[in-house]
């Protein structure tokens, strides 16, 4: 008997679109051969952003010991650096039981929702947001709620928003700093803020912190945790971005404040960590290593390095286009730039990416995409050399200037 398989209804609001409909396409295009410039993941190395060489002659190193499975929060060495990483940035509260190494960032965000939401319970996410937090709040079982990051104030979150639409469901805010997609880094002001909403209505805070070392110019991070060290609260970090080794799958969440309130949570984070045995064990030797050795990720982002000749050359390219208007990223590897909806009347900025797509072989991903509730953004990746860059905002301009609206 063959019976239709469907997918389960869990999913019914699951949305990915990073890697969505609109990579469907560019893949049908590369098999009918074309070259497609894909702006859409902030994935370093196919951009030529290698590995510093230490972290993989320590990984090939330790290969014969990395056989078996590692305690299922991770191995100690990893937990040891992770917890003097924290210290030398000022938290000095956490020790090793507080720290669980995941498959990178995403298994935790998805691990840490699982374990904290009833069906209905309420998440503040930000809008723009990265959007695997709210699909994993969604997959939970969780109602995200989007709070707005304000973008005539540098994109920085809407307090008095985020403040409206507190609830008695709500249990978390996640905060997203540096931000994908916009480039914000938060002031202290804006973070303190987020910290008194949290501390009147005992919230906890999910801070994603993965760009935290990825800063232009004067930008400075400053840890969710170390300023509010009486909140609880869950940091997620990482190797994927300063670190270039996105395909390890090595990440970590360090849990800190008042532990003894949520300790029945964190039994619910042990035991989903133990079902999943541990996270790559090859890729945790990693950790050591990068957070004690050279910082190489300083040489890409002060003058004169690559990641900001290219933050500049599309901030550049962008403002050059008539009606697109772009907030200067101080840290990540994202623009977020704005098209101006009374030029450019785009209904549907999926079909709109696509248009484009197809017409000027370059993906981007749309606004809408990162749950921003206008259809007037795009969020293009700063990876790419500076002149491969301009040559593909300058496609964006070719195809706005003959663009009528859909
Ligand atoms: N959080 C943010 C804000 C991201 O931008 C990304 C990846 O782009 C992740 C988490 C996932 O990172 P990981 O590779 O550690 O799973």
């Amino acid at each position: 008997m063959l019976v239709d398989l469907m997918q389960s209804r869990k999913l019914e609001n699951v949305l990915y679109d990073i890697r969505g409909p609109v990579l469907e396409e560019a893949k049908r295009l590369e098999e009918e051969g074309r070259r497609i410039v894909k702006l859409n993941i902030g994935n370093p190395a196919p951009f030529g952003f290698e590995a510093p060489d230490e972290i993989l002659v320590d990984v090939i190193r330790n290969l014969p010991n990395a056989q078996g499975y590692s305690d299922s929060q991770g191995l100690l060495s990893a937990r040891t650096a992770i917890v003097h990483h924290y210290q030398t940035r000022g938290i000095d509260t956490v020790d090793v039981d507080d720290i669980w190494l995941g498959n990178g960032v995403s298994e935790l965000i998805t691990l840490s929702l699982q374990a904290m939401l009833d069906d209905g319970d309420e998440v503040l996410v930000p809008a723009p947001d990265y959007p695997l937090w709210t699909a994993s709040a969604s997959l939970a079982g969780g109602r995200p709620v989007h709070y707005l990051c304000d973008e005539s104030a540098g994109w920085e979150p809407d307090l008095d928003d985020v403040r409206a639409k507190v609830t008695a469901r709500t249990k978390a805010i996640v905060v997203i700093n540096p931000n994908n997609p916009t480039g914000a880094v938060y002031s202290e002001q804006t973070l303190r803020g987020l910290a008194d909403i949290a501390r009147e209505n005992g919230l906890v805070v999910m801070a994603d912190e993965i760009y935290d070392k990825i800063l232009y110019d004067d930008a400075e991070h400053v840890p969710f945790a170390k300023l509010a060290p009486d909140v609880f609260s869950l940091t997620f970090n990482g190797l994927s971005k300063a670190y270039r080794v996105a395909g390890f799958r090595a990440g970590w969440m360090m849990v800190s404040g008042p532990k003894r309130h949520a300790a029945n949570y964190l039994e619910g984070i042990t035991l989903l960590a133990n079902m999943r045995l541990c996270a790559n064990v090859p890729a945790q030797h990693a950790v050591q290593v990068a957070l004690g050795g050279r910082q190489s990720i300083r040489e890409l982002i002060l003058p004169g390095g690559r990641l900001l000749e290219q933050r500049d050359a599309a901030t550049a390219a962008l403002r050059a286009i008539p009606g697109v208007t772009c907030v200067e990223p101080r840290g990540s590897l994202y623009v977020f730039p704005r098209l101006d909806p009374e030029l450019y009347p785009i209904r549907d900025d999926q079909r709109f990416v696509l248009e484009f797509l197809r017409t000027q072989h370059v993906l981007v991903v749309q606004g809408t995409g990162f749950h921003w509730p206008h259809t007037d953004h795009l969020r293009i990746v700063t990876l790419p050399r500076a002149d491969d860059l301009t040559d593909a905002i300058g496609r964006l301009g070719e195809f706005l200037a003959s663009y009528r609206g859909d």
